[in-house]
């Protein structure tokens, strides 16, 4: 099976570790600051707090951010849940907005109808590695003094009007992941550009503390303040190392990822079948997913059958994203009045196929003839006998 995404782990990732482990530090030490260094440096942010994951991220910038109860907080429908959890970590409301057909990033326009009094901040994703309408969320937001997110685990290596992702938001959050771009295990980091948010963001992820424990012992003392209720977010020194391993070698596998997504493009460009997702010209996708929507006008069958297809035949397919208010914990908190049309019909239309950096060309050939295959069998008037709609479940 052909997986939709994977990592890619090197020797020198492997000494980078080792020699860590061999160190004095093993967590907390001079990888972490040098990461977070380069990150800021290649993301063009002033800042860059390094955490254990991409929703540790989120949850830090929540915090940051000062969401509480009787804050809302505006969150795209078709995200991974962690883009929403973080408000509820919090004890925020979150209100879903829906997404643009054409690149399934957050509407702004659906955004602004749902502003309210009591709207504290946005979370924007960058969906399947293009960047958000960062500008016209922006401006929003100085409208209202709202907070901007960008949950970028999709975009690292992304650009928006000629600006890196992470130099753009408030705060910027990153997932290391091993199905993202480039991986820690676990981990994650948020950038910003504001030396307050940075402090609170530091001051979070270590307790509330105000001093670490390499800081203490360099300053030789044992004294130390816990000034706000925090978290152990931390992440450690050896997985540093292996992010800043695999940062030098995120240029040429972004390249060979833009590579794969045109290749797909103009495969797909003539079929009446599938629709790749639109990539606007004022940006530059990172390409952590390649998504198309089905015409499923021109099909037979649903989406299911089309995924059950594609995985028999050794396609390591997925869906991104059930909506998040459709989980059974967001429909009771709901009460099940949220509707967002353009999000609940692209759910019944979207596929992800395989596409990772060290994909060899006869595996993107084979996902090219695979999908035709399957849906040209599964083409309007070439029915092939099996069961028309399966029922979907939702
Ligand atoms: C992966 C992901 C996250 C969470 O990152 P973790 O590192 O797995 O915690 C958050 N938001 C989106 C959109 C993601 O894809």
């Amino acid at each position: 099976m052909l997986p939709y995404g994977r990592q890619t782990i090197g020797d020198g990732d492997i000494e980078a570790v080792v020699k860590v482990l061999r160190s004095d530090w093993l967590t907390t030490g001079p990888m972490v600051s040098e990461f977070e260094q380069k990150f800021a440096q290649s993301t063009g942010a002033g800042q860059a707090v390094a955490v254990s994951s991409g929703t540790a991220a989120l949850h830090l910038a929540m915090l940051a951010a000062g969401v509480g109860a009787g804050d809302e907080v505006i969150v795209p429908a078709l995200t991974f849940v962690a883009s929403a959890n973080c408000v509820r970590y919090v004890g925020g409301d979150v209100v879903f907005a829906d997404v643009r057909s054409d690149t399934l990033t957050i509407d702004v326009e659906d955004v602004a109808r749902k502003i309210s009094g009591r709207t504290r901040a946005i979370v924007v994703v960058d969906y399947a590695g293009q960047p958000a309408d960062l500008d016209e969320i922006l401006s929003l937001a100085r409208q209202y003094d709202l907070i901007i997110v960008e949950d970028a685990a999709h975009s690292v290596g992304a650009e928006y009007r000629g600006r890196p992702v992470g130099s753009i938001a408030d705060m910027t959050t990153f997932s290391f992941h091993p199905v993202k771009q480039m991986t820690t295990g676990e981990g994650g980091m948020v950038t910003t550009n504001d030396l307050r948010l940075d402090s609170k963001l530091r001051l979070f992820r270590n307790h509330g503390i105000t001093t670490d424990h390499r800081q203490r012992e360099e300053q030789g003392s044992f004294f130390y303040e816990m000034i706000e209720l925090g978290f152990n977010y931390r992440i450690t020194d050896f997985q540093c190392a292996l992010g800043l391993a695999q940062m030098e070698r995120l240029p040429e596998w972004l390249t060979r990822r833009r590579e794969i997504a045109a290749r797909y493009t103009s495969a797909f460009s003539e079929s009446p079948h599938l629709k790749p997702l639109t990539m606007l010209h004022d940006r530059e996708s990172a390409w952590h997913l390649y998504v198309v929507q089905l015409q499923l006008d021109t099909l037979s069958v649903d989406r299911s059958a089309i995924f059950s297809r594609l995985r028999e035949a050794g396609l390591g397919v997925n869906v991104h994203y059930i909506p998040v208010y459709w989980h059974p914990y967001y429909e009771k908190l709901c009460n099940q009045q949220v509707y967002c049309p353009v999000t609940e019909d692209s759910y019944h239309k979207l596929l992800t196929l395989p596409l990772f950096p060290t994909m060899k060309d006869e595996e993107v050939q084979r996902v090219i003839d695979t999908v035709e295959d399957v849906l040209s069998q599964s083409s309007i008037g070439t029915g092939d006998g099996r069961s028309i709609n399966s029922i979907e479940v939702r």
